[in-house]
């Protein structure tokens, strides 16, 4: 039988097939095969695995299908293994907000370059439109202007308008979709109102403080209706730059990407080098300024890392 893997609590797996939840182990023969991971199966995997004979509710995963696409990161315990998140997703949704508290532009760059190095299309939904007041929404239309060229859809709403919801409803369907964002953003609020029954706990803003300290090492998926799935993670942290090189940062900002081969040098890190293309793209406002300080800050934290 096939299946989609669920969830996982390190040994046994939540194997979904026909309205039906699983619980499953892995063969050990599959623990040895491919890349250096701790975890063989991830979440959004789809897999192959026969019941027990002596209880219909559990079974035994024997082989996975390939990969679409997968997000993984170090390991904790072991810095030489991986440890996969989630796989095979369609898309990766950041949730973000012009106002209290206001997401970062740095924030969302660096889910971008995340989303790109996975090779996983992104969508960004501002959320809180209600609260927001003329020079914010002029804001939000310049960044539409910035993100929609590049490949990232955007999208204007308020959890609580239901017309608004109805739209990021729609981009969810029959999709499986990771949706990140700090905490306070809505995400929850905004998941409950789609999907009532999915009662997922709301955190008020005052305890905002505690952004991007969640452990969790293992991603949840939440079925919302019969082929639309959510994993929710609580942010970068899980959709890192980890395995990103210095010199390949550039790779995933479209606009640089497109640019490659143009700058005077062929190894230009575009900061001070003469002849730069990418400098002059910003100069010339063919590239936004804040995303080349994006940029700049992630080629920073790459300095202090080493
Ligand atoms: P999460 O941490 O991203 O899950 O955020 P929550 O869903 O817990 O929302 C944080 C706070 O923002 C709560 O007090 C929500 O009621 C509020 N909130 C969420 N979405 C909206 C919105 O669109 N407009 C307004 N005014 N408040 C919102
Ligand atoms: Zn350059």
């Amino acid at each position: 039988m096939e299946g989609l893997v669920m969830r996982s609590t390190g040994s046994w797996y939540e194997v979904f097939c026909d309205d039906q939840i699983y619980q499953c182990r892995v063969r050990g023969k599959l623990k040895l095969k491919g890349t250096k991971v701790t975890n063989p199966v991830a979440v959004g995997d789809l897999v192959t695995f026969e019941p027990e004979p002596e209880n219909d509710k559990q079974g035994v995963i024997t082989d996975i299908l390939p990969r679409e696409n997968y997000i993984i990161r170090k390991s904790h315990h072991k810095t030489s293994h991986g440890h996969i998140l989630a796989a095979n997703l369609d898309q990766a949704v950041c949730i973000v907000t012009l106002v209290f508290p206001k997401t970062s532009l740095g924030f969302i760059d660096r889910f971008l370059v995340a989303a790109e190095a996975f090779r996983i299309p992104a969508l960004l939904v501002f959320n809180k439109k209600d609260l927001y007041g003329t020079e914010h929404l002029q804001q939000y239309e310049e960044l539409k202007n910035i993100y929609e060229p590049l490949g990232y859809p955007c999208l204007l709403i308020s959890a609580r308008e239901e017309k608004e919801l109805e739209l990021f409803h729609q981009s969810l369907k029959s999709k499986k979709s990771l949706i990140s964002g700090h905490s306070g953003v809505g995400k929850s609020t905004i998941l409950n109102k789609l999907y009532p029954g999915l009662e997922l706990k709301t955190s008020e803003v005052s305890t905002f403080a505690d952004k991007g300290v969640h452990t969790t090492t293992f991603a949840e998926m939440f079925q919302l209706d019969q082929n639309t799935f959510v994993i929710d993670t609580p942010g970068i942290k899980e959709l890192g730059l980890i395995d990103i090189e210095k010199e390949e940062i550039s790779h995933f900002f479209p606009e640089m990407r497109d640019r490659f081969g143009e700058c005077k040098f062929y190894n230009c890190q575009h900061l001070h080098e003469p002849g730069c293309a990418i400098r002059e793209a910003v100069d010339n406002d063919e590239i936004s300024v804040t995303r080349y300080y994006s940029y700049l800050s992630m080629m920073e934290d790459e300095d202090n890392r080493r």
